[in-house]
């Protein structure tokens, strides 16, 4: 829940989700349906998705005891498995995250984006790794990147390594990690349909869209994708949503039908709250109901 989301922010889905599945086979025999709905309003779907089919291969399989064993686990990287192994199980595996890039690109120069710069600073922390107590370490270099050497105003009077810092040394801690090039924003327009048979709301449960699989959509149609239902609709308005580097305007259409369209599912209004869907689409059944 905390990659790219704040402890903050993610802590109140914790709580729901712990009390839900307090244990990984409570998770494993739950319906993804049900974990998507919990993890609705959080983002970046897959991981509830990965962290769904892990919980299942853990509790077919028992818990896995060293890093190349949880790497078999579906939704664990390098990152976490070499995390868990050193930490849980004091194995000598080095750890990167973000933070240790960090301290590694400032602290040699390296001025690597992307891909290159973690695989520069795996070998780094690999030749590096205090083999005794490495989960201690580990810990310590992320904790540094975390708390001293901080992606602005890193504080390198107090670092303790400072002397044998490159970046500091020549005054160029500014430059480092090196930023990376940013992706060309893609503007996107689209119409997002709510379609209403008596008091039941068409939804899309299987569908060409990436961004958001595993939820369930309202039926969109785009240019290069249109949903040809030949509907006259009425327009409720318009809303914006930003997903990755696609900045999309999306134009909300209600439509009331006299008998149900094949390929939706028709969901009761009064349920529509417990189907997972994601925050634009909530957005624009908000404009619906303030009708
Ligand atoms: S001296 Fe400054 S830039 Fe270098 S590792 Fe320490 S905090 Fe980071």
């Amino acid at each position: 829940m905390l990659q790219q989301t704040q402890i903050a922010t993610a802590l109140p889905y914790y709580e729901r989700w712990m009390r839900r599945f307090p244990t990984v086979q409570a998770l494993a025999d739950a319906d993804i349906q049900e974990a998507m709905s919990l993890w609705q309003g959080l983002g970046y779907y897959r991981r509830c998705r990965m962290l769904k089919e892990g919980a299942e291969k853990v509790a077919a399989e028992g818990t896995p005891k060293s890093r190349d064993e949880w790497r078999k686990i579906p939704g664990v990287g390098d990152y976490t498995a070499a995390a868990i192994a050193s930490i849980c199980y004091g194995e000598p595996s080095s750890v990167v995250d973000g933070n240790v890039e960090r301290v590694y690109a400032r602290l040699t120069c390296d001025p690597a984006t992307g891909s290159a710069l973690k695989s520069n600073a795996w070998k780094w922390a690999d030749r590096h790794l205090y083999t005794p107590e490495p989960g201690e370490w580990n810990q310590a270099v992320m904790e540094l990147g975390a708390t001293v050497c901080k992606p602005n105003q890193p504080l390198c009077r107090e670092c303790p390594i400072h002397e044998s810092c490159v970046a500091f040394q020549t005054n160029r801690v500014d430059e480092f990690p090196t930023p990376k090039p940013r992706a060309k924003t893609v503007h996107i327009e689209e119409e997002i349909w709510i379609l209403q048979v008596e008091e039941r709301i068409a939804v899309a449960s299987h569908h060409t869209f990436d961004w958001w699989k595993d939820l369930r959509l309202l039926p969109i149609s785009r240019p290069d994708r249109p949903l040809e239902l030949g509907l006259w609709g009425e327009s409720l308005g318009v809303i914006s949503y930003t997903v990755t580097h696609h900045r999309v305007t999306a134009l909300v259409n209600f439509a009331r039908l006299d008998q149900e369209i094949d390929g939706f599912e028709w969901i009761e209004r009064n349920n529509i709250g417990e189907v997972p869907l994601p925050a634009p689409h909530r957005k624009a059944l908000a404009l619906l109901y303030k009708t």
